[in-house]
């Protein structure tokens, strides 16, 4: 028995209609707020995320599934591949290696597709999640930089969560400072680290050493209490950072929309300057976040590009799609058959085949029976599908052009003619 891998799930029906919805409605969310969208491959260069997301964070140095080329050419071999663990990287690499900057004003863009982490599993924790996320990118003359971008992402955020029916969310909000400020507030973090480090666990003592920043991302409960004495960014933002993080926070209350402070808020990548953000959702448990993202103007530059600030982030589609099962009955969601299509009687396949392509025409969903199956296995199956109408196709009904139309909810039964069968099967919609 050859199971899927652990971490990797079989998304099915009727749970996949739940996927669907989410995403049409993010579609017609990034539609409104004029984002375009984008497909990058799936594996990049390692090299990619090492620069990109950052060397220390522990989705490079532990979770990225890496492997090495084994082509024929030579050109391929030894190459270090990467399984995407998150988009960002790639929609900044295709950003820069096809020139975007070129295009009028800001470049807006979304993506909806796998990630790979290898993560420990748990419920709405996967080694194979789904992202939907997006990106405003583009040269600082295009405003690429403006407070007014991270609002605009932000409420549109809240927008999308609204329409999709996600209850009760908490937008967490922070600034995490910029390359002006960062190196003053890690030496004092250094130095407020010495004397209780040796207190703290593991990974804390490595990233003290490594990149502190990432000490107050830590969630050791023991650590808690020594991460609480800390030094606080917010104290350390230099006047541009300060003014910023001011100027989105009032272009959130202008627009409504509701937010909390969390100054610990620090997010596992390094690419992150000034707004860093994350979307919780109480009825999650412990991964509690639905989405996060920020501001990262130093990215482009990082993987070789020119200067493109950048704002974006990724939602977490298992998690979206679990807190609306969480919520609401999502059976609905699931479009039963129009009708069931009964041939009855040997040689019958070929006429029920032409009335379901031409029903199928008029965007009718339609099942299609066996003509080896007796009038009352086909009502029963049509039931138990939940089709609305079942159609039996006789010989007699195929010669004189009238069919039996049963509606099943009813009980009732009427012979139409065939032209008039899909206008009325519509109308009982
Ligand atoms: P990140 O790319 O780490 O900023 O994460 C953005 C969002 O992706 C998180 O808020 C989660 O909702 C989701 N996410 C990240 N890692 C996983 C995972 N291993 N399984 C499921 N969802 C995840």
């Amino acid at each position: 028995m050859i199971r899927a891998i652990r971490g990797t799930r079989d998304l099915l029906p009727p749970e996949t209609a739940l996927w669907n919805f989410v995403e049409a409605a993010c579609r017609d969310v990034f539609r409104d707020y004029n984002f375009q969208e984008i497909r990058t491959p799936i594996f990049e260069a390692t090299e990619l995320f090492a620069r990109g997301v950052g060397e220390e964070t522990d989705i490079v140095s532990k979770e990225m599934y890496t492997f090495e080329d084994r082509g024929r050419a030579e050109s391929d071999r030894g190459t270090s591949l990467t399984l995407r663990p998150e988009n960002t990287a790639g929609v900044v690499r295709a950003y820069i290696e096809h020139k975007m900057w070129e295009r009028p004003g800001v470049t807006k863009l979304f993506y909806i597709g796998p990630q790979f982490r290898r993560e420990r599993p748990q419920k709405g924790r996967y080694r194979q999640f789904y992202q939907i996320g997006a990106e405003v990118i583009g040269p600082t003359t295009a405003g690429s930089e403006s407070p007014a971008r991270d609002a605009e992402v932000l409420e549109m955020l809240a927008t999308l969560l609204d329409r999709v029916g996600i209850q009760n969310w908490t937008l967490e909000l922070n600034s995490v400072g910029c390359a002006n400020d960062r190196p003053i507030f890690l030496q004092a973090l250094r130095e407020a680290l010495k004397p209780v480090v040796g207190q703290m666990c593991y990974d804390c003592q490595r990233r003290a050493e490594t990149n502190p920043l990432r000490v107050l991302d830590c969630k050791h409960p023991e650590d808690q209490p020594i991460i609480e004495k800390l030094p606080r960014i917010a104290d350390y933002l230099d006047e541009g950072c300060k003014t910023h993080f001011a100027d989105v926070r009032a272009i959130l209350d202008a627009v409504g929309v509701p937010y909390v402070i969390n100054d610990r808020l620090v997010r596992g990548l390094d690419y992150y300057t000034r707004t860093a953000f994350e979307f919780t959702h109480g009825a999650l448990g412990a991964q509690n976040a639905i989405l996060g993202g920020g501001r990262y103007d130093g990215l482009s530059e990082a993987i070789g590009g020119p200067k493109a600030p950048g704002i974006g982030f990724a939602i977490g589609e298992d998690r979206l799609v679990l807190s609306l099962q969480q919520q609401q009955e999502t059976d609905a969601m699931v479009k039963k058959p129009d009708a069931y299509i009964a041939p009855m009687g040997a040689g019958m396949n070929k006429e029920a085949a032409r009335l379901a392509r031409e029903l199928r025409h008029h965007d009718l969903t339609i099942e299609l029976g066996d003509e080896t199956f007796r009038l009352k296995k086909s009502l029963e199956t049509a039931g138990k599908l939940g089709a609305r109408f079942a159609i039996i196709v006789g010989e007699n009904e195929a010669a004189s052009e009238q069919f039996a139309l049963k509606d099943l909810t009813k009980g009732e039964q009427v012979t139409v003619p065939r032209n008039q069968l899909a206008a009325r099967i519509q109308s009982a919609r």
